[in-house]
């Protein structure tokens, strides 16, 4: 089941690829998509944005016209360079768009259909975010807030927790818990705000860092792969995540590991510089 934080990045990497971008071709495997689009032409119109709400991926055309997916359980989208070969097989295929220099094809999403912006209103199942991480004038205290309303849960938890804060993955949750030198099992109760500010903090400049990266021409698939040319250890600029068992960076002690939350996300930490308490 792909997670919340998965599909945040998705929607990111769909922004980015197609934000501003003119529709060349839609295709869809579901009727009742194909009759809007013989209605209402997706094609000719700009992609304006894509975000992500939850477990749901929101892309919106010009002319009030939102195309709402949900993955459940085996869906997800990809994003090709034109004429790229496909990952997925053809008969998983439900909606493709596409403009000069890409195809977004969303595959086995069980869920699609087209919104206006008062219907989706109305479509309550469909969660609001908490503040992103990226955006500007982000809620540092409604992050805070939304923290504290969550006392007993987990640090770690609650900081994958999309409707908290948006943007957090699964690396960089472990990377802000060790980087702030809090234990991710702790309860969000037994940390003060300056700790949570510290957090919040870290992680955004974190995604940051990781945004100006993306930038240099690299896109984030779906399942969160980088596609990109560039060789190297993908762990070897990380503090935590994906090095149990070898040595801290900053003390030595072996990294550990252990699967936390509903979810079952593995949660890396160092026992020393993190102590639980
Ligand atoms: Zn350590």
């Amino acid at each position: 089941m792909p997670e919340g934080d998965t599909i945040f990045r998705s929607a990111r990497a769909l922004h980015r690829a197609l934000a501003g971008k003119l529709v060349t071709r839609f295709e869809a495997a579901y009727a009742h998509l194909a009759s809007v689009d013989d209605d209402k032409r997706i094609a000719g119109r700009t992609v304006e944005r894509v975000e992500a709400r939850g477990k749901w991926l929101l892309m919106y055309f010009s002319g009030d016209l939102i195309l709402v997916t949900h993955m459940r359980m085996n869906g997800s989208w990809h994003i090709y360079r034109s004429g790229e070969r496909w990952r997925r097989p053809r008969r998983d295929m439900r909606v493709v768009i596409e403009t000069a220099d890409w195809s977004a094809v969303g595959f086995a999403v069980p869920v699609a259909e087209f919104h206006s912006a008062a219907s989706l209103l109305r479509k309550t199942m469909i969660p609001a975010l908490g503040p992103d991480l990226l955006k500007q004038d982000f809620d540092l205290g409604g992050a805070v807030a939304g923290m504290r309303e969550r006392a007993d849960e987990q640090v770690g938890e609650v900081l994958l927790n999309q409707k908290v804060m948006a943007g957090i993955g699964n690396v960089y949750k472990s990377e802000t818990c060790f980087i702030c030198g809090v234990n991710p099992f702790r309860q969000v109760q037994t940390v003060d705000t300056t700790e949570l500010e510290q957090l919040i903090f870290t992680a955004r400049k974190l995604l940051t860092l990781n945004v100006a990266e993306d930038a240099n021409g690299e896109i984030l698939t779906y399942a969160g792969l980088r596609r990109t040319t560039r060789t190297g250890d993908h762990t070897a600029r990380l503090w935590v995540y994906g090095r149990r068992g070898e040595p801290c960076r900053r003390c030595g002690t072996p990294i550990e590991m252990r699967k936390q939350g509903v979810g079952a996300r593995s949660t890396f930490w160092c026992p020393v510089c993190q102590p639980i308490q």
